[in-house]
């Protein structure tokens, strides 16, 4: 595979960004080699400066759920474009935003406008402590919910990936105000809520956590959340970020049963573009300003290219549910082919998964927190990465992520997927 563009781009690149990247994860610390310069994508393809074509698995970290360069969204934006970039005046498109987003996320009753996943999260729990008039809050190991001080505790992802699971530059402060969990732990969150009596304003959770590699809740988990939530006067917190508009038109908890007080979202939000919201029950709601005292804003807020690319993506999506059903089918149909491939090798590895969103794991052993994640074999997955990498098959760069398949992902590119796993797993298995 050619890397020559990709390697001078790179060497520039560190010198004047840190890392040479803009988000840490993209340097392929993880898995070694210089990371891949993309220059352009298109459906399931993206295309790299050494003119290398990879079919796509990250698809940005879960927004391009219909692939990339998607010809509906494109015309919602070029025709947005010449209207100006931005206003900082209310608009149109902001209203329609709202008013959408409310109509799919039943427990969201209102909702602001914010201009990433980290913003949303960092805003949400601003607005449960000025509401509950309390300060700690509860979030669970392995969960990531942006990089926002009170949240790189036990962080999962990037995080983990980069061996800093707690960042210089946090105070101890801030730090002392976050408790965390194992995933999946009820018992754990009913004795930090028993020792911490009326100081916890929220607990957030990914309600399917992706970013200690795909982790289902465990029957009863959030249902559990909920109960002690509603019992201690705590702001319950789904972070759907990025299960949000990825599992269902109204996210996880869609699919899952269980109402948050509140919902952060981002990712698919923006259709690419970078945007975030949070939003939840009215009575919390109404606490932020100007209609109540919790001081949020944003200059780009509501921006009117971004939520014209939003808005096209969630309304094809709230037209045709049955793009679920379908992402479901093929990547149940790629893990089949995966896991068959597996077989023959005598391999049993874990394959964690749940509509679009999947992760295998180099572990034979149930995944269901943060701990039994850390059991998988990251040397294997670094090679396997790197073989599948040369066979054309882009993932993400990090045992610690989930998979994303997208509506660009045909049947013949299904099989392609499944052939260089194969070809992949034979090679580091002969290793
Ligand atoms: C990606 C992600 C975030 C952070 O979103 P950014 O847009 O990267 O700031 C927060 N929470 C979850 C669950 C995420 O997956």
């Amino acid at each position: 595979m050619k890397n020559i563009n990709s390697s001078a781009l790179f060497s520039r690149a560190k010198e004047v960004i840190p890392g040479g990247v803009n988000s840490p994860v993209r340097a392929f610390r993880a898995v070694g080699g210089n990371p891949i310069f993309i220059k352009r994508a298109k459906g399931a393809y993206l295309f790299d400066e050494d003119d290398n074509q990879f079919i796509e698995l990250i698809n940005s970290w879960g927004p391009m759920i219909l692939g990339h360069a998607n010809e509906l969204i494109e015309k919602e934006v070029r025709d947005a474009l010449s209207n100006s970039l931005s206003f900082g005046a209310p608009s149109r498109k902001e209203v329609e935003m709202a008013e959408l987003i409310v109509s799919m996320v039943p427990s969201v009753e209102m909702v602001r406008m914010v201009n990433s996943g980290t913003e949303a999260t960092m805003s949400a729990i601003r607005v449960a402590r000025g509401y509950t008039g309390k300060e700690k809050i509860i979030k669970f190991e392995g969960c990531y919910h942006g990089h926002g001080d009170s949240f790189l505790i036990a962080a999962g992802s990037g995080a983990v990936t980069m061996g800093v699971p707690d960042s210089p530059g946090v105070p101890q402060g801030v730090a002392n105000d976050t408790l965390t969990a194992p995933y999946n732990d009820i018992n754990a969150v009913k004795t930090l809520v028993e020792n911490n009596k009326n100081k916890i304003a929220a607990i957030i959770v990914e309600p399917v956590a992706g970013n200690m590699g795909c982790v289902l809740p465990k029957p009863g988990f959030l249902e559990g959340l909920r109960k002690i939530c509603d019992e201690e006067n705590i702001v319950l917190i789904f972070d759907e970020v990025m299960s949000g508009f990825r599992l269902s038109i109204s996210g996880a908890q869609g699919i899952l049963g269980v109402k948050p007080d509140m919902t952060t979202m981002g990712k698919i939000i923006g259709g690419g573009m970078p945007v975030g919201a949070y939003g939840g029950k009215k009575e919390i709601m109404q606490k932020v300003s100007p209609a109540g005292p919790v001081y949020q804003a944003g200059t780009l807020s509501g921006n009117p290219i971004a939520m014209s690319a939003g808005l096209a993506i969630l309304k094809y999506l709230k037209g045709n549910p049955s793009v679920y059903t379908q992402l479901d089918k093929q990547t149940e149909y790629i893990i089949h082919g995966m896991r068959k491939a597996n077989n023959l090798l005598g391999l049993d590895y874990t394959f964690n998964h749940i509509g679009s969103m999947f992760t295998m794991f180099f572990t034979n052993t149930a995944v269901d927190d943060f701990e039994s994640a850390k059991k998988s074999d990251l040397k294997s997955f670094a090679s396997y990465f790197q073989a599948m990498l040369s066979k054309g098959v882009y993932l993400a760069p990090s045992q610690f992520e989930s998979l994303f398949i997208s509506t660009a992902i045909t049947t013949e590119l299904a099989d392609q997927i499944i052939h260089a796993h194969e070809e992949s797993m034979r090679e580091i298995h002969s290793k």
